[in-house]
């Protein structure tokens, strides 16, 4: 599991800092989250192969969150795309890309599919062979989604030594991969676990942007890997996280704790402040685990 940040700051992007967006690689896929403005140059800059980008997903629909979708939407038409692209955000999310597309008479010569969410519940809104995707509700100034990406169970691995100890036939190792218990060459039951180990542990990203303190979210990203939490402000400003419906580090990192979560990545920073040290610092009083995001910097959580 591999996440690149191509962005980390709200509002506006500046000379040196990019609104949010970022690409979660999970299990082969390639997954593009929030496309503040410029995130294709971002894409490009890094050297993503973003013709992998086939689910893009939008947290809500403030400019610093999605104003480079219509531009990514647009190359991918020069660039003569050829695959779907599925765009998951708000309702009128559709609205707002078809809008431009049909005035500037330039629809896309690939299928574009729309995946406009409405509820306030936790929902699965992706699923495959390898991964799922859930929304996380969150709570900004307009309808904002977080989302969890999870990998699936993996096969279990077999020893064949065993195996072959066993007396079972090669043709059931595939069965026994996908943790069935078989009969051997006598007829024999064999307990899976006699000769297969638990494969690699299924990994699991959230992704929490943009929220006020919301300590009910704590149970949907219950033992995740990898939290990424909003922290626009540090403590002295806490009292602008209300009325702005926005969080501070040190809230971000009690949602780590309750959470139990194995690291909390820490991003969407007011450009008010100098640096970032102070942000890990305050959040560390609550929390241990804790890095920073920065532009262009690729976390590897394998
Ligand atoms: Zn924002």
């Amino acid at each position: 599991m591999k996440l690149t940040i191509l962005g980390c700051y709200s509002a506006t992007p500046r000379a040196l800092t990019n609104t949010t967006a970022q690409v979660l690689e999970i299990n082969n896929h390639m997954f593009l989250i929030d496309c503040g403005e410029g995130t294709q140059v971002h894409l490009r800059r890094h050297k993503i192969k973003f013709n992998r980008i086939k689910h893009v997903f939008i947290s809500h629909l403030h400019g610093d969150h999605f104003f480079g979708l219509v531009g990514l939407i647009s190359t991918f038409r020069l660039l003569t795309r050829e695959a779907d692209l599925h765009v998951y955000g708000p309702k009128g999310i559709k609205e707002i890309v078809t809008l431009q597309m049909k005035l500037a008479d330039s629809w896309t010569n690939y299928n574009l599919y729309f995946h406009e969410l409405t509820s306030k519940e936790s929902e699965l809104i992706y699923e495959d062979e390898l991964v799922e995707v859930h929304t996380i509700p969150l709570e900004h100034r307009i309808y904002t989604n977080g989302y969890l990406f999870k990998e699936k169970e993996g096969e279990r691995k077999l020893d064949v030594d065993l195996a072959e100890e066993a007396n079972i036939d090669v043709a059931y190792y595939r069965k026994l991969k996908q943790g069935f218990d078989v009969e051997n060459e006598d007829g024999i039951l064999i307990r899976n676990e006699s000769v297969t180990k638990p494969g690699q542990k299924p990994k699991s990203y959230a992704f929490c942007s943009d929220t006020v303190y919301k300590e009910d979210i704590v149970p949907i990203i219950k033992d995740v890997d990898v939290l990424y939490h909003e922290s626009t402000f540090l403590e002295k400003h806490a009292h602008l996280g209300p009325r702005t419906k926005h969080s501070t580090a040190k809230e971000a990192a009690s949602i780590a704790k309750q959470a139990n979560v194995g690291t909390l990545v820490l991003g969407h920073f007011s450009t008010r402040y100098g640096g970032l040290e102070p942000f890990k610092a305050e959040a560390q009083e609550v929390f241990e685990n804790v890095e920073l995001s920065e532009d262009g910097k690729v976390f590897d959580f394998s």
